[in-house]
């Protein structure tokens, strides 16, 4: 059958070749429109089909030779290399067979180039490396090269493509999420433009962090782009999606980006954005400029040597890891753990901050759309002291759930928690959030209203708020969804409590492609506390008692010290010292090692 169709393409392929023996891996099928395709002519034609305009993905590289002047993209010379923070038998293996297959070293390729005679830092990310998903070291390079943009002075653009945060990577994945933000707040506050482009497909934690927090933000043609997989959505709310949904061309209509761009138009698009952005300061930029190039010559040298430090960094960290000495008299398997952060007897966000505080108001809405009761939030005191109180809130049974959407947020609850958290640096409060939550709804309307915007601007915000943020994981910390309200200055978690890139039935279903392995899964993904005080992705954990009504109070009780401790350790600190011991916190979160050299 293929033979059949494919003879029927040789004679309307000779139009443009003469070849005549043609081998079936010279030919591929358009998903629109089914036609059998010579490859050759679809790479001659930008990788968009010529029979009906669809867009094939295209390797980083055929995009950087698209977007930059030729001969000037040089990449940054980072030999980093993935640890494997789950110690996953295969993902180590997996990643060696991939670079061999598909050439490149992971997810993105990050370096300078001109685009029309223009410097910017550019990053690409790459589909055919695990589809273009977030580990530690796409993390690492993205970080990297928005802390290399402000040194230089440069324009960032990142190209995206991914199915989001890397599950072989578990909560160090997810953590990558706050690490690129929080560098994005530095971009956002230099006055640095950031363009981001949202290519085919992009979703999950990228959508819910860097892609979304472009200055301008460009999309291709047709580019499906959300934060839940359709499949996932369809699932939850048990009906079939519209055409067209998620599609740029539908985000461009919610409001979520500024421009669909033809592949044939990209690069003059982003010159004309980058020299539409210099136009302000034209006489700075003519100063600063050959210093500049000096500089950018620079750097480009001393990066093996900062990697070198790095490593050093790494070993001491590793070294320094072995004096830590877990308490872990309660000897519980992870999966125990799963299940009493989910018991519907587990205390809510409520009870802990009416127990917590001396006093506290709720106050409410987002001043835009509704009051999305998945997230309460309000002021507070401990004794002289207000605090602004943020916290995902469960309902106990049925009813209490529905109001509370079973305590999975919408857009609007995260913009509520944005306006909370932007009082509280107007009136220096800090800010405390409690953490509980299976992960932010993947639902139709969440989609509408950009549930991927929501989750990475409250990180945005939190990355560069200028107040104390303390954030408990009091039950399920699951997702985006929980880490939204978990950029904190210090993060505490509860002895019973979970915290993880995704549900362990998810993880299970992506991962093996079956979710019954929930409890397998969660004994690998180390979703407790112990395992990530071990990773450092916290700093503290808090005892509980096995009687849940009993040590309640006590747990509270340990709480409000923490808490009024550690508020009493940051009273010596400047606002500024109060953002980068936040900002050192999470980029710091993701090891990575050099590539041994031979
Ligand atoms: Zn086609």
């Amino acid at each position: 059958m293929i033979v059949d169709k494919m003879k029927k393409r040789e004679t309307s392929a000779k139009k443009t070749t003469s070849k005549v023996d043609i081998q079936v891996s010279k030919w591929l099928k358009c998903d629109k429109c089914k036609e059998i395709l010579y490859k050759e002519n679809v790479k001659n034609n930008l990788s968009i089909c010529p029979n009906c305009g669809n867009y094939f993905r295209m390797s980083a590289k055929k995009r950087i030779e698209l977007i930059t002047d030729e001969s000037t993209f040089l990449e940054f010379d980072l030999n980093i290399d993935n640890t494997n923070p789950l110690e996953m038998e295969d993902y180590v293996k997996k990643i060696a067979i991939l670079r061999e297959k598909t050439k490149v070293s992971e997810a993105v390729i990050c370096g300078t180039g001109k685009i029309n005679g223009l410097d910017s830092v550019i990053c690409v990310m790459e589909s055919k490396f695990l589809m273009g998903s977030m580990g530690s070291v796409v993390g690492e390079k993205i970080t990297y090269s928005i802390e290399k943009a402000i040194e230089l002075e440069l324009p960032l653009i990142i190209v995206c493509v991914s199915g989001g945060a890397r599950m072989q990577e578990g909560v160090i994945s997810l953590m990558q999420m706050a690490k690129t933000t929080a560098a994005l707040t530095k971009l956002h506050e230099k006055g640095l433009l950031y363009i981001s482009l949202l290519t085919d497909p992009t979703y999950g934690g990228v959508t819910a962090s860097f892609a979304s927090l472009g200055d301008v933000i460009l999309a291709e043609p047709g580019a499906m782009i959300g934060f839940a997989g359709p499949r996932v959505i369809e699932q939850t709310i048990g009906q079939s999606l519209p055409d067209g949904f998620q599609t740029s061309e539908f985000l461009l209509e919610q409001g979520f980006i500024d421009k669909i761009v033809e592949r044939s138009n990209l690069k003059e698009t982003l010159y004309k954005i980058i020299k539409f952005n210099k136009n302000s300061n034209e006489y700075k930029e003519k100063i600063i400029d050959s210093g500049k190039k000096r500089e950018l010559n620079k750097v480009i040298e001393s990066n093996k040597k900062t990697e070198s430090v790095k490593k050093v960094e790494l070993n001491n960290k590793i070294e320094n890891k072995e004096n830590i000495t877990i308490n872990n008299q309660n000897e519980l398997t992870a999966w125990e753990r799963v299940e009493i952060a989910r018991s519907p007897k587990r205390k809510t966000a409520l009870e802990y901050i009416n127990t917590i505080f001396d006093e506290f108001i709720e106050l409410h809405g987002d001043r835009s759309f509704k009051d999305d009761k998945a997230i309460v939030c309000g002021l507070a005191k401990i004794g002289n002291r207000n605090f602004t109180v943020i916290g995902e809130q469960k309902g106990r049974n049925v009813k209490e759930n529905i109001e509370r959407n079973f305590g999975m947020p919408n857009p609007e609850s995260y913009r509520k928690a944005i306006r909370f958290m932007n009082q509280a640096e107007k009136f220096n409060r800090p800010v405390i959030t409690f953490i509980d939550t299976k992960g932010a709804y993947p639902g139709l309307g969440a989609e509408e209203r950009g549930q991927g915007e929501a989750i990475a601007r409250s990180m945005f915000e939190m990355a560069k708020l200028k107040v104390p943020i303390i954030a408990i994981v009091i039950g399920e910390g699951s997702s985006g969804g929980a880490l939204a309200i978990g950029v904190g200055n210090k993060v505490l978690m509860l002895e019973n409590s979970i915290y993880s890139i995704l549900s362990p039935e998810g993880y299970a279903s992506i991962l093996w492609k079956d979710s019954s392995r929930a409890k397998e899964a969660a004994e690998k993904m180390k979703l407790t506390a112990y395992d990530l005080l071990e990773l450092e992705v916290i700093d503290k954990i808090i005892t509980e008692s096995s009687n849940i009504e009993d040590g309640f109070s006590k747990t509270c009780d340990q709480i409000r010290n923490e808490i009024t401790q550690i508020i009493d350790e940051m009273s010596n600190l400047n606002k500024q010292e109060i953002v980068e011991q936040r900002y050192n916190k999470f980029r710091n979160i993701g090891k990575y090692q050099e590539i041994n050299k031979r």
